[in-house]
């Protein structure tokens, strides 16, 4: 099969092409779990980048040359002797891990938790290819309305807003307000997401006239422009007290202590950008009795639950297809901030 391979890493991103576009064994199924999907597409992820700079050599073990694209949907192609609930034609949004299921993390939802997963795309082969390994239990069927190619985005980018979205949500209030730090392609999932889950008044905070403009198109009631007066504007918005909940998309370069100072007393500071820090004075949580919480991809039933809101078109992703074969322009267009929504990446 055709496949997108990385071979070396490129800690600069400088170099024209990072994956080569050749000819690899297929993958076969091992286990009677197994299920060989055919890609439908692939989403380009920032943490793509992140893979071909070399940031993630230390946290997982993974050998070169291997295949990238964790963000997955297709069809079903092969299955193994165990798989009962789809067969080949199937279409599918694979979740991005693939569990056994036996794990106690694993049985109480916690996908992402579980000690022995495999995550096709960062430790495993991934999507980047025509075939793509993943097991049974990862596999959420399509409705008709959705087509592979324009959900595979889901698998990650909007799994990990989704989640984020759907706790914060759980809290807030008709007449609380919402505030979502950066709408970008996981941002503008988001605001879709509080709008369709909850009555809350959304305010967006990004430094970009475009994104904020995407983000009243998503159901922003507020757009705030990240000048350096962000945190007042927010406070004028809510009463001088802030928002009961703040979901920080961005998490670095300030974005951290603004989102915090945003955050009203007992609300809630949810995390899902990374690359900061967070330092706050212990004295400081006893007294406003905030809490910050962090937020990893999503689990099977988040997935699920998407795919509802994207079928009742509640929640629409925008993306920008690319030949499998162009893999490199998706890439280069992504590091230079070219995409508009999502890439995606077709065999
Ligand atoms: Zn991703």
């Amino acid at each position: 099969m055709k496949a997108a391979v990385l071979h070396s890493y490129d800690p600069s991103l400088k170099q024209s092409s990072f994956v080569t576009y050749e000819e690899i064994p297929e993958p076969k199924i091992e286990k009677p779990t197994d299920v060989i999907v055919r890609v439908g597409g692939a989403g380009v992820c920032r943490t793509d980048l992140h893979i071909i700079e070399g940031l993630w050599k230390e946290r997982v073990e993974v050998k070169l040359p291997y295949v990238m694209g964790h963000e997955n949907a297709g069809w079903v192609e092969e299955v193994g002797k165990g798989v009962e609930s789809v067969k080949k034609g199937t279409p599918v949004i694979c979740h991005p891990l693939i569990t056994a299921g036996h794990s106690l993390e694993a049985r109480r939802g916690n996908d992402m938790h579980d000690p022995d997963s495999v995550f096709p795309g960062i430790n495993a082969n991934g999507g980047y290819a025509q075939l793509l390994r993943t097991s049974e239990r990862a596999l959420v069927k399509l409705p008709t309305t959705l087509a592979p190619k324009d959900v595979a985005p889901y698998a990650d980018a909007g799994l990990t807003a989704y989640r984020a979205a759907r706790k914060a949500s759980r809290h807030l209030m008709p007449g609380d307000y919402a505030v979502v730090i950066g709408a970008g392609g996981l941002g503008h999932i988001g605001i879709q997401v509080l709008s369709a889950l909850c009555a809350a008044e959304i305010i967006v905070v990004d430094r970009s006239p475009m994104a904020l403009e995407l983000a009243k198109e998503c159901g922003a009631h507020h757009a705030v422009k990240a000048d350096g007066n962000e945190v007042d504007a927010v406070k004028s918005l809510t009463g001088g007290l802030g928002a009961q909940a703040v979901i920080d998309f961005v998490g670095e370069g300030g974005s951290v202590e603004k989102g915090w100072a945003m955050t009203r007393n007992a609300g809630a500071y949810y995390v899902v950008g990374y690359g900061g820090k967070v330092e706050i004075p212990t004295m400081d949580l006893i007294v406003t009795e905030k809490s910050i919480v962090g937020n990893l991809v999503g689990n099977y039933s988040d997935l699920v639950e998407l795919m509802a809101l994207a079928d009742q078109g509640r929640v629409k992703l925008a993306t920008k297809e690319y030949k499998l074969s162009d893999a490199n322009n998706a890439l280069h267009d992504l590091h230079a901030g070219k995409v508009r929504g999502r890439a995606v990446l077709i065999p």
